[in-house]
């Protein structure tokens, strides 16, 4: 099941127009759940080509995303996408869990390796009769059902791969696999973005590559944020927002500026699209929308 007048989710992307998504993750109280609701709500106006779910390392939370994801696409206009992980899961337990995205209307899944029940920066560990790689559940996906799937990619390179071209070289090995579209972890800088995108075009990588964007806020969140991902926070941001470390809403608007900034300069150096990490509120993706100097 392919929505868009039966357009495949990269002709989608690829229309001409540039691609907004919105990525939310599986609330875990009633509360949560309702302020999900209301940023879906409030988001579906802007049309995006797709809405993701994360997937979580606990039942509940897994249980919940399938939920999720089945109720998007039978209650509202949006095209879900499923994210899955290899995660602490069997290959009969993925195909469970694909069986029941398949039959809650779902066709659209973003593979994934997952995060370790510990966080980001735990080491890995192998289910037995799992799969390693993404690329192997993306091969997985492919060979047993008919759903179309995109990857994660890493404008600064993955925290542990080798170097940016064997990291590099994984967003291909993913796209031979039957990968169609690949979103980024958050980008900090519009020049990592093109340099993943000019590494991967050089290896023949020709799926469109959605720059990821997390809208910044605040200032400790940001800094754990991109402590997790092994990086740095660039200095040209640093030096706007630390100053406003003591004056919450100047930040959050200088904030929003920085952000708004970088979405206008990946667009006009030929981003496909915009992928918005929401944490399940509609607010400052809707100011940056709103100051966006391109037409969306
Ligand atoms: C857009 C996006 C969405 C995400 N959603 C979720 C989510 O919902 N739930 C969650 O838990 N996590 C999520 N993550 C985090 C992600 O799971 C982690 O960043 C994870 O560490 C890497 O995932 P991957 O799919 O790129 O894994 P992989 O492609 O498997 O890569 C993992 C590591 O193995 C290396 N590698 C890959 N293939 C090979 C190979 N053949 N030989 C040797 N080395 C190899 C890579 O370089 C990398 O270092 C998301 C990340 C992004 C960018």
């Amino acid at each position: 099941m392919t929505r868009g007048h039966g357009r495949s989710m990269r002709e989608l992307i690829e229309s001409g127009e540039k691609s907004f998504s919105f990525e939310f993750f599986p609330p875990k109280d009633e509360a949560g759940e309702e302020r999900l609701w209301r940023a879906i709500t409030e988001l579906e106006p802007y049309r995006p080509t797709f809405v993701s779910v994360t997937y979580g390392a606990g039942g509940s939370s897994r249980d919940t995303t399938v939920r999720i994801t089945g109720r998007i696409a039978r209650e509202t206009s949006l095209t879900p996408v499923a994210h899955l992980t290899c995660v602490g899961h069997s290959r009969a337990e993925l195909a469970d869990v694909l069986d029941a995205y398949r039959d809650a209307g779902v066709a659209h899944i973003l593979a994934l390796r997952g995060d370790p029940p510990e966080g980001p920066r735990a080491a890995w560990v192998g289910t037995e009769d799992g799969l390693e790689y993404a690329s192997d559940l993306v091969a997985f996906i492919k060979e047993h059902y008919d759903a179309a799937v995109g990857v994660a990619a890493f404008p600064e390179g993955h925290v542990d791969a080798e170097s940016l071209e064997a990291d590099a070289l994984v967003l291909k090995a993913k796209q031979d696999a039957g990968a169609e579209f690949a979103v980024t972890e958050m980008v900090l800088r519009a020049s990592d973005y093109f340099g993943l995108v000019e590494r991967a075009r050089a290896l023949g990588v020709d799926m469109p590559i959605i720059p990821g964007i997390m809208p910044i806020l605040n200032l400790g969140s940001m800094n754990r944020m991109v402590e997790l991902s092994g990086r740095e926070m660039p200095d040209e941001v640093r030096s706007r927002i630390e100053p406003l470390a003591e004056d919450p809403a100047g930040l959050r608007a200088e904030g929003i500026r920085i952000s708004t900034e970088l979405c206008d300069a990946l667009l006009a150096g030929g981003a496909p699209g915009l992928h918005f990490y929401t944490l399940n509120f509609s607010r400052a993706t809707r100011e940056i929308f709103e100051g966006l100097q391109i037409t969306v």
